[in-house]
């Protein structure tokens, strides 16, 4: 059996570096090299709303901004169908059958929500719909009987969940025939694109932390953030030691640089791990490490970017894609869903006899 891959991300900002290596260059190669059954990439927009409900308007713009992030990014919408949540009704029905297999104890433990907690300021007024959305995204996942699953670390909890609902629902009624798959996360190859950090060395690069580098961000945007960037508050002369660790700069280094960048960009050098031995023992400035930093990111914006400037120009026709794509992946939901209600015994139709 081939594989199927879903995966998808909230319309609440543009894409950023850290969804570029933590799902988007895995969904490339999935693209491009994989033979699968189908690929699914799911613009969650229902679920950007379980925490700005009072930004309707910044959800709805946000749909296209991230399906104009896909597209340049060189997701091809004839291999992958890019769909909206909230067209797709049938995951709505099956998210309601979830919320009867977990307990809110256990949602308290989500590590991410615990995390996501900390970082939105809910105070004391949690929406339901916040703490509920692991649940919805299990839906999302089971619906389609996904099998692959490309993803950030902070992800993990959330597959984890996924599989326990599968688990749950599988004991609970024991279905004759199977009802869902069991999706397996891929997490990106470098261990720093599970999560990269923001440009102020926050943890994690993310849309609601304000401290992202945009795939759509001007060249000068993104030389301006560069410079900001969080390095080593101790390394204050050229002179001074520096440190790696916790330095964002060398971090984005990490996930982006390779040794032919070197060749055309720092020749004094052949490779990162000669760089850093330098910075480390102290004769080497910040600022020529993020020029340097700064020179790769640009290549590899400039091409992203000359893409979003052409699509822009016809966004009606991404709309009708989306609207149809949705409409096709509506199709293979209410599959699931009528697998499910069949092992759950509610398909009433069937106390017709004569049906
Ligand atoms: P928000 O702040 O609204 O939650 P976000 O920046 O966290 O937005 P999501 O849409 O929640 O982005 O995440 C989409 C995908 O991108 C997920 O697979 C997630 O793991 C991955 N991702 C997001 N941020 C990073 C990051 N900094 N490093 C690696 N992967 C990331
Ligand atoms: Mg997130």
């Amino acid at each position: 059996m081939k594989d199927i891959i879903l995966t998808g991300d909230r319309p609440t900002g543009n894409l950023h570096l850290g969804h570029y290596v933590g799902s988007i260059a895995n969904r490339l190669k999935f693209q491009n090299e994989y033979n699968y059954e189908k690929f699914y990439i799911m613009i969650a927009d229902t679920q950007a709303l379980t925490d700005n409900a009072d930004k309707v308007d910044k959800v709805k713009n946000n749909i296209i901004q991230v399906t104009i992030d896909y597209l340049s990014a060189g997701i091809d919408p004839n291999k992958v169908n890019i769909f909206i949540q909230s067209q797709v009704p049938s995951l709505f029905e099956i998210t309601s059958y979830f919320l009867n297999l977990v307990t809110l104890s256990r949602l308290q433990r989500n590590p991410t929500i615990k995390e996501e907690l900390k970082v939105r300021a809910f105070e004391k007024s949690i929406p339901v719909g916040f703490m509920t959305y692991p649940i919805s995204q299990a839906a999302d996942i089971l619906a389609f009987q996904t099998t692959l699953v490309p993803v950030g670390e902070d992800q993990l909890p959330m597959i984890e969940q996924t599989r326990e609902i599968l688990n749950t629902f599988n004991n609970l009624y024991e279905p004759k025939s199977q009802v869902f798959a069991t999706p397996k996360a891929v997490l990106p190859s470098i261990k720093i694109c599970e999560r990269l950090p923001g440009i102020d060395g926050k943890i994690k690069m993310s849309k609601s932390a304000g401290n992202a580098i945009n795939l759509c961000d001007t060249p000068e945007i993104v030389k301006q953030k560069v410079m900001s960037a969080y390095t080593d508050p101790n390394h204050i002369k050229v002179s001074d030691p520096g440190k790696i660790e916790g330095n964002v700069v060398f971090a984005y280094l990490d996930a982006f640089c390779n040794n032919e960048h070197f060749k055309k960009f720092l020749p004094d050098y052949e490779n990162l791990e000669q760089l850093k031995s330098h910075y480390k023992k102290g004769g080497l400035g910040d600022v020529k490490v993020k020029l340097f930093l700064n020179n790769i990111l640009q290549e590899l914006l400039d091409p992203i970017r000359e893409k979003r400037a052409l699509l822009e120009k016809d966004i009606d026709s991404i709309y009708e894609m989306l609207f149809e794509n949705s409409k096709k992946a509506e199709i293979e939901a209410q599959k699931t869903l009528n697998k499910m209600k069949e092992a759950m015994g509610i398909d009433y139709k069937k106390l017709i006899k004569n049906a």
